[in-house]
């Protein structure tokens, strides 16, 4: 399911195998008839010929990363924001990058500029003459990544790894390469602090190829955009080649259905009482919708999104935040709607008991050990 060979695209695209291993030649990669190209890579090769591509491969990969969709969610899929988390080395700039963008973005073209913080916010990108967005999650990257391993779920599309120009490839570089790798969520590269006099783009290239991201202009598949958080430059070329990426994912949900999503943030408003943060991964959420979430139920009273608009859906990758839960649930836990509010309370209750049951064996368990300890 990772490509196909040269030969197979030759054919494909109606091209001599000799004009795709020349064009590939040109590129900087050598290959034979017989070698396997992955998805990108063919696709480029395509598209400089000219031939639109929709391979089977690339269909089934698509349906690997929407694990939240069911079979009749696959006749009803639209496309919808990649979802976007920011990972790296400290103070190689991740907050910053994120501040320029949401300010560069969001608060300009805002009345009074104003952003709530609410774990997640999304911007505006002209792409290809249409209105597109792109989906930030605020959590640190490892964070995201932790939470979502140990709960088998994949919240992120894209990793930005942001790495400065200054100062390469790092211990937690390396690290975010391998937390990326294993939740098979595909990087792009932020080659921060250009604006630097000792800044070395070429260099940090070099040193992430040791780690298996081989640049595009190397004749790799991995994006990487030398930045500046500081004067600006290029935060439009960033956003842009996040789209492209998400074009490669073909990130689609079906926005036709009850929706179904995980918490990125929750907390306990004194004046609001239980505030969630939902990201929305499959269908659409609506005021009046009756929500489960671990064993926390309610009815979504109201929702409001990054720029403290009061909203009455929310569609898939768009994360809100939510009024009207009995309690507040845990970060990293998947919510459902049910058709009705006794539904959702009598899933919840079943949850609740069982939670109860297995600390009450987990306490006498303890309890034993210590007992046992002692005698
Ligand atoms: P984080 O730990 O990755 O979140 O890094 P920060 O965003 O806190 O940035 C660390 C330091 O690097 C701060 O002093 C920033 O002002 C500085 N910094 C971040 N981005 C840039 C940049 O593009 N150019 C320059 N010159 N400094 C930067
Ligand atoms: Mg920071």
């Amino acid at each position: 399911t990772n490509g196909l060979t040269v030969h197979e695209l030759a054919q494909e695209i109606k091209q001599p195998d000799t004009e795709v291993i020349k064009f590939l030649f040109f590129k900087g990669i050598a290959t034979n008839i017989n070698q396997t190209l992955d998805i990108p890579t063919a696709k480029m090769v395509a598209e400089a010929f000219e031939v639109e591509v929709e391979t089977a491969e690339a269909e089934s990969e698509a349906k690997k990363t929407t694990e939240m969709l069911d079979d009749a969610d696959l006749e009803n899929l639209k496309q919808r924001p990649p979802v976007v988390t920011i990972m790296g080395h400290v103070d190689h700039g991740k907050t910053s990058l994120l501040d320029a963008i949401r300010k560069a973005k969001v608060a300009s073209g805002e009345a009074g500029g104003i952003t709530q913080h609410i774990g997640a916010y999304h911007v505006d990108v002209e792409h290809d003459g249409n209105k597109r967005q792109v989906v930030f999650l605020d959590t640190p990257g490892h964070e995201a990544f932790t939470a979502m391993r140990a709960r088998g779920t994949r919240v992120t599309d894209i990793a930005v790894l942001v790495v400065a120009a200054d100062d390469g490839v790092r211990p937690q570089t390396i690290e975010a390469i391998s937390h990326a790798k294993a939740a098979q969520v595909p990087i792009v590269t932020a080659i921060n602090k250009i604006d630097k006099e000792t800044a070395s783009a070429d260099r940090v290239k070099q040193e992430l190829m040791e780690h298996g991201l081989v640049p595009e202009e190397w004749g790799g598949d991995s994006i990487m955009v030398p930045v500046s958080a500081i004067t600006g430059e290029n935060l439009d070329l960033l956003l842009e080649m996040l789209l492209l990426q998400a074009e490669v994912e073909d990130l689609n949900a079906n926005p036709d259905r009850l929706a179904k999503g995980t918490v990125i943030e929750a907390n306990l408003d004194k004046a609001r009482g239980p505030v969630a943060t939902l990201l929305i991964q499959n269908g659409t959420l609506r005021i009046g919708d009756s929500m489960v979430v671990g064993s926390v139920f309610g009815k979504v009273r109201a929702m409001i999104d990054d720029r403290l608009n009061r909203v009455e859906a929310a569609s898939p990758s768009f994360a809100v935040e939510v009024l009207g839960l009995n309690d507040v649930p845990q970060a990293g836990d998947e919510f459902e709607i049910f058709a009705s509010e006794k539904e959702a309370r009598s899933v919840a209750d079943d949850r609740a008991t069982d939670q109860r049951q297995s600390r009450i064996q987990q306490s006498l368990a303890s309890r034993r050990v210590t007992l046992n300890t002692l005698s």
